[in-house]
């Protein structure tokens, strides 16, 4: 199959190991390379999310006396010292070019919160909208077990689907998913596409689920397959390996996904949410919606019922109550009250209302989707 596409937005995982130099410090050449890469993919007019461990490796660096901790504490306190000294460095390289860059700190809990989820995605389109590259990490400092997302590999996945990207690229101390494990066997082959994940995959990953193994690859190729984006999995080592990637060249492991995962999370949100409220829309809404692909604006809904917080999904009915989709509101019904039927100008004057959008397009579904190709 071709591989080129023509790729936007792309995610970009790199992991601890693809930083340190041989005695454990962080690589100031390393870190070069992928800065230098990230900024000619910008150049491309493409945009880039970077996901950068290293904070943890870092922080030991400077504070040797916690640095053989294994306790969370000392983890914690290790990340938030090199979490600093991380950004400090690709605040420095980035400069060298001009590339403005932000950061970006998760956890588990932002990304399964409807609200906060739907507000982070927002925070990194106006970023990337304005150029920037956000560089993105745990929030390890906060993150005690029950909000772990644990590992960067399974938070780049989790970023991907949030901005909706059009590829990651996980770039690791490994060539991609061999047939068996090469350094046991040296027959073993690397496996250039994969398709589907299934449980042999998943075995022959390992059991093991600490940070940077294999078997939080496989998952995280998994949850961005389930969102229709496909993901590649290849060594840091290559030479310029991220814009060779985007050009389109065979590097490490694709995992494609099938054209249908996307209409699942599609047919989660119009088959399988129970909308909290309903918003009937006018004729011109209707039209610009269907017929136009466009976001739902404040100004088109006629009427809203029903008592939902903002994140939460929501039925769109024609003027006549009949639902011609579902999406998730940017507002509460509380808040929606007082903006339907205003044009942008009025939204603005009553201050505190951020999105333009009552309904973003990206979370908007159309029960006749297939007629648009949604
Ligand atoms: N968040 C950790 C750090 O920056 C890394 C986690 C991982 O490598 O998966 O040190």
């Amino acid at each position: 199959m071709k591989l080129t596409q023509n790729y936007k937005r792309i995610v970009i995982k790199i992991g601890t190991s693809s930083l340190l130099d041989p005695l454990g410090s962080l690589s100031q050449e390393k870190l070069l390379r992928i800065v230098e890469q990230c900024v000619k993919v910008r150049r491309l007019n493409k945009e880039v999310i970077l996901v950068s461990s290293g904070a943890i490796a870092s922080g030991k660096e400077i504070l040797k006396s916690l640095a053989n901790r294994k306790d969370l504490p000392a983890k914690q306190a290790l990340a938030a010292i090199g979490q600093i000294r991380l950004m400090q460095y690709y605040s420095n390289l980035f400069s060298l070019f001009k590339q403005p860059v932000a950061q970006i700190l998760l956890t588990a809990e932002d990304l399964n919160d409807r609200k906060r989820y739907l507000n982070i995605s927002y925070t990194f389109e106006t970023l990337l909208k304005e150029g920037v590259i956000p560089i993105v990490n745990e929030n390890d400092t906060v993150a005690v077990d029950e909000i772990k997302i644990g590992d960067n590999d399974t938070l780049s996945a989790k970023v991907a689907c949030a901005v909706n990207s059009d590829l990651l690229i996980i770039l690791s101390d490994v060539e991609g998913v061999y047939t068996k494990d090469p350094h046991l066997d040296p027959s073993a082959k690397l496996i250039s596409e994969i398709y589907e994940i299934d449980e042999n995959l998943e075995k022959s990953a390992g059991p093991g689920k600490g940070t940077g193994g294999m078997y939080t690859k496989i998952s995280s190729a998994r949850i961005v397959m389930e969102a229709g984006i496909p993901m590649v999995l290849a060594s840091s080592e290559v030479q310029e390996v991220i814009i060779r990637i985007i050009m389109g060249e065979k590097i490490g492991t694709y995992f494609i996904p099938k054209k249908e995962h996307r209409k699942r999370r599609k047919h989660w949100l119009l088959f399988i949410t129970k909308p909290e409220g309903k918003v009937y829309i006018d004729e011109g809404a209707v039209e610009a919606i269907i017929k136009k692909g466009k976001s739902l604006l404040p100004v088109g809904i006629k009427k809203v019922e029903g008592n939902f917080s903002n994140g939460d999904v929501v039925s769109i009915c024609d003027i006549n109550g009949e639902e011609i989709g579902r999406g998730i509101s940017n507002y509460s019904s509380f808040e929606l009250n007082r903006i339907i039927g205003k044009t942008r100008e009025e939204i603005v004057e009553l201050g505190n209302f951020i999105y333009e959008e009552a309904i973003h397009r990206d979370n908007l579904v159309l029960k006749e989707s297939e007629k648009i190709n949604q």
